[in-house]
């Protein structure tokens, strides 16, 4: 392997130099989400190209339908190969009363980096940055890209428009992926799939306006009632179990290996229902919870708008109401294929019932195995002390499953977020611990990558699903 020299010295000396950067992207509230920020997102972008040129990079914002995405990095040579970096420098909004603090004004508390996008995901952007920067410094073959979105909190609706682009987005050997959570700060997680998303409106009108169930009930047909029944015949909503026909088929069961992986992460029942606020959960066994949180499809309700509202009683039937639900999905399920299959079941159950999609996302499988796997493991062991676990990611990234479709090249994620980051939650945190361990894992996985294609294993340079695991 390369030797890198005076890594230790390089993180100790950056450390100003990405608290400024970091300060000044979270003071640009980059809320996707809120059309009211759309100036801020062009700030953003320029403030993002900004960081990457004054490390050395080239940078271009890459225009979409949307928000733009910013796309670059180092070219060092048409002869080495090119490993893209993924982030999103979009963040969440911060309305929670829980706050402490302004979410827009970056708090600094010794180790600690207080603000909206700290740990999600600007953070970790520049992190990777950093990392990159003294790679391409030590002379590490490889040329090292990043692309920044700026839509992934709202489902990257745009994101196709900028791989569309492959002049300024070019196809890479591979890609890492980092906006995911460790399970806990005492051992590093490394994420090897994501759940799809299949979201859906129901609603039902069976009349024009609200009626008095004293004058028309009996007759009246009431449709949030018919609502809730549709909602029954599509879960238990006490187990969780789907009952749309057909629903399981295509899951991939998590293997007992992995199931050994899951609970060697340091995952803890009692600590998950504190994080959330849970009085009660469906399950304390830690295993059965985990293959559910990470392994398992679900079906959710989010809201059921309709009927009175107001304070007190009032005996209305109301004339129409919607729900609104969604379901996630695990590695080999169709978001496609299980949408058509809700459509059919409710059209069986009450034909009335118009059912709508809300946006679709696809599951994702990540490499867990061959070379990247392997180099990714030892860098987070060298940057962190520790052997990372093998774990799951419940949620989605829109942009991970348009990358994959784009490139068909090998897709890994390592992410820097902890739980008490506050992720997607009020007093959204970041540390240099994370920066810094960050910092040496990028650096030691990128040499490793090298040094892998340097020693003439050709598979690094991609050929696409030869190096998928499965
Ligand atoms: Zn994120």
């Amino acid at each position: 392997m390369k030797r890198l020299t005076h890594l230790e010295s390089y993180v100790r000396s950056v450390r100003p130099e990405f608290e400024t950067m970091l300060g000044d992207l979270v003071e640009t509230p980059s809320v996707s989400s809120d059309p009211r920020r759309a100036e801020d997102i062009a700030r953003t972008a320029t403030l993002a190209k900004q960081c990457a040129e004054r490390l050395g990079a080239q940078a271009q914002i890459v225009t979409t339908s949307g928000y733009p995405v910013l796309s670059g990095g180092w070219d060092v040579g048409k002869q080495y190969p090119t490993l893209t970096i993924y982030n999103h420098l979009d963040v969440q909004p911060a309305q929670e009363p829980e706050w402490k603090q302004d979410p827009f004004v970056f708090r600094k508390e010794g180790n600690q980096y207080r603000g909206r996008g700290t740990t999600d995901d600007k953070g970790p952007a520049l992190t990777a940055l950093f990392a990159c920067k003294y790679a391409v410094d030590q002379g590490v073959p490889l040329n090292l890209r990043f692309l920044w979105e700026l839509e992934e909190e709202i489902g990257s609706p745009n994101f196709q428009d900028a791989l569309d682009q492959r002049h300024v987005v070019p196809r890479p050997d591979s890609v890492l992926v980092s906006d995911t959570i460790w399970v806990s700060r005492q051992r590093p997680a490394i994420s090897t799939g994501l759940r799809g998303l299949v979201a859906a409106r129901l609603s039902l009108r069976t009349g024009t306006t609200d009626v008095h169930s004293g004058l028309t009930g009996g007759g009246a047909r009431n449709p949030l009632a018919e609502l809730c029944a549709a909602v029954h015949a599509c879960v238990d909503a006490r187990t969780g179990r789907v009952k749309i026909p057909g629903f399981y088929d295509e899951v991939l069961r998590p293997t007992a290996a992995e199931m050994k992986q899951f609970l060697s992460s340091g995952f803890q029942v009692s600590r998950f229902k504190k994080a959330y606020g849970f009085r009660s959960i469906r399950t304390e066994n830690c295993s059965d919870l985990l293959k559910r949180i990470w392994a398992a499809p679900t079906f959710e309700v989010h809201g059921l708008p309709g009927g009175h509202m107001g304070p007190g009683v009032k005996t209305v039937v109301p004339p129409s109401g919607e729900v609104r639900v969604s379901m996630r999905l695990v590695p080999n399920q169709h978001p496609r294929k299980i949408f058509s299959r809700l459509k059919a079941h409710l059209k069986k159950h009450n034909p009335d019932v118009r059912v709508e999609s809300s946006g679709q996302l696809e599951p994702f499988r990540g490499v867990t195995q061959g070379p990247y796997a392997q180099a990714l493991h030892q860098a987070v062991q060298a940057g962190f002390g520790k052997s990372p676990s093998l774990i799951r990611e419940g949620g989605s990234i829109g942009a991970v499953a348009l990358m994959e479709r784009a490139w068909k090249v090998p897709i890994l994620f390592f992410g820097l977020s902890l739980p008490e980051h506050g992720y997607h939650a009020p007093n959204e945190c970041f540390d240099w611990g994370q920066a810094s361990g960050g910092i040496r894992t990028f650096v030691e996985y990128f040499s490793r990558v090298a040094d892998h294609s340097a020693g003439g294993d050709s598979s690094l340079r991609s050929s696409g699903q030869a190096l998928r695991s499965e």
